[in-house]
């Protein structure tokens, strides 16, 4: 069984990055019956939110992850292994820092910020690596009394590790997604509690990981560099070395520029969840999608499997991609077509309704006041009851915009037509005179037929094709008229039964209100 975490920072902003990593998490633990749980990073203070953790645990939810324990899961009775707020375990850090003073691996350093830009000024001057190492670690070498001096006068301090390491020596680790690699020991002398006793991040993971039992880190591969420091800790602590996957960043393909880069913050929206909630994608499709990037080999699964639960897919963190997945909104948009052609009315209808309440309240009831009405309207728009389903839908917003015309409010005329007004009226002056509610698909047509006949527009679209400058106009451009005046778009789905849908005065009324 394996042990995986996510561990954030409670800023208040989680993105698409993180619940892409999330879902390996939880993949990775559940598939193994082993555990998912969340830690809070929050040990620095200026960077936190309030009500962050709650935001965390609320978005996870909603795109289907769940922890088994951790920060906000004290109902599950699964709080063996906490504290879960890193805050809350300073003593616990404090217990190994003393151990480390203790063997003469750690020292108070008391270098304030002009100390160490004079350091980074010298090694500019030498060429020498920036950092606290070696002979440019001034506290290394402070006595046990100038410490005691130090400590008399009040001066702030950092406690640092006392490196033991060697650059001539190698460490290597394979990790689960980047294989086999070697760096040097670490050298530098790194902080592992800042001035207020709160640890630095590398010594809150070697600690935290090593007594919350996690089996496997998975993390940013921003951290990849900071390996050999963890690695190093370890070995002065006398704990265990970690499994690692180091995950790339994701990444899109840059509109201006073609080339592939990192999906951006400021450039993106993509990336910030509220994005998909806003617009209301699906967050099955959501799911479906990050699965696709995480494990080449998802989407024919998938494919091969409609009815398997998702959960069945044989994840694997060995398929994550070394360089970068690529995210591709056009993609993600056929996914989610896909996705949605495979729901039912039932399904497609409470996750409408559920988006509305909460992203259009105003036009709530409009929409879904006459459940048997809307029922109706996504039943046709979307193909329901149809053997080939449409896939011409991705999100929410798109599917209520190109159903508004169903809704009186919401109608907007359109004046978009192949002819002149006089052309126009007749025709529509026509179709009232012949229209019957009643009619059924084909008599409809056929009275649509026998209209344009008569007002002297071709049936043979063979004729019209071959030379159109001969005709006045043919039937299917007639039946466009039709459907722009009652619906005010150009394509939908088949107009006979939508006038049957929105009924015979609203049919009436709006040609009325385009002929006069
Ligand atoms: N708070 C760290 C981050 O968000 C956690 C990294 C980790 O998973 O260890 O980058």
């Amino acid at each position: 069984a394996q042990v995986t975490r996510i561990a954030p920072s409670p800023t208040g902003f989680i993105h698409l990055g993180n619940l892409y990593s999330a879902v390996a998490d939880e993949r990775i633990a559940h598939l193994s019956d082993g555990v998912f749980y969340l830690r809070i990073e929050d040990t620095d203070l200026k960077r936190k939110v309030d009500g962050a953790v709650d935001i965390i645990i609320n978005v996870m939810k909603y795109f289907g992850i769940e922890f088994d324990e951790g920060a906000g899961q004290e109902d599950k009775g699964n709080n063996n292994y906490g504290p879960y707020y890193q805050r809350q375990r300073v003593e616990y850090y404090h217990v190994f820092a003393k151990e480390l003073i203790k063997k003469g691996l750690a020292y108070p350093c008391f270098c304030t910020e002009e100390d160490n830009a004079q350091l980074r000024e010298a090694q500019q001057a030498e060429n020498a690596t920036p950092g606290y190492y070696g002979k440019w670690a001034k506290c290394r070498s402070l006595t046990l009394e100038e410490i005691e001096e130090n400590l008399k006068a009040g001066k702030p301090w950092v406690l640092r590790l006392k490196s033991p390491g060697s650059e001539d020596k190698e460490i290597t680790i394979e990790d689960k997604i980047m294989g086999k690699i070697s760096f040097p020991e670490n050298t530098h002398d790194i902080v592992i509690l800042k001035s207020d006793g709160v640890p630095t991040y590398h010594f809150a993971h070697v600690v935290d990981d090593t007594l919350m039992g996690t089996t496997l880190v998975i993390r940013g591969n921003e951290w990849l560099s900071s390996v050999p420091t963890h690695f190093q800790l370890n070995q002065v602590l006398g704990f265990r070395q970690f499994k690692y996957a180091h995950t790339a960043h994701l990444m899109k393909i840059d509109e201006e520029t073609g080339k592939k880069r990192k999906l951006s913050k400021r450039k993106d929206p993509e990336l910030s969840l509220d994005f998909y909630r806003q617009d209301g994608y699906h967050p099955y499709t959501v799911k479906i999608y990050l699965l696709t990037l995480l494990n080449s080999n998802f989407e024919e699964w998938h494919d091969k499997n409609p009815d398997k639960d998702i959960n069945e897919f044989p994840f694997s963190v060995k398929k994550m991609s070394q360089s970068g997945a690529l995210f591709d909104l056009q993609k993600f948009h056929d996914i989610c077509k896909k996705e949605f052609a495979k729901m039912s009315l039932e399904e497609v209808y409470s996750f409408l309704e559920q988006w509305t309440k909460e992203y259009d309240a105003e036009n709530y009831d409009m929409y879904f006041g006459d459940k048997e009405y809307m029922e109706k309207v996504l039943t046709l728009c979307m193909g329901l009851n149809q053997k080939r389903r449409r896939k011409d839908f991705a999100y929410a917003k798109q599917i209520m915009e190109s159903l508004s015309y169903f809704f009186k409010d919401k109608f907007v005329p359109n004046n978009d037509y192949d002819f002149d007004n006089e052309t126009v009226k007749a025709i529509l002056a026509k179709y009232l005179e012949s229209y019957d509610e009643n009619d059924d698909n084909s008599t409809w047509f056929n009275k649509v037929k026998t209209l344009s006949e008569e007002l002297g527009f071709t049936t043979d679209m063979k004729a019209y094709k071959k030379s159109p400058e001969s005709f006045k106009g043919n039937v299917a451009q007639v039946s466009e008229a039709i459907r722009v005046a009652i619906t005010g778009q150009r394509n939908t789905p088949d107009l006979c039964t939508i006038c049957q849908i929105i009924g015979k005065d609203n049919v009436k009324e709006r040609i009325e209100n385009t002929i006069n």
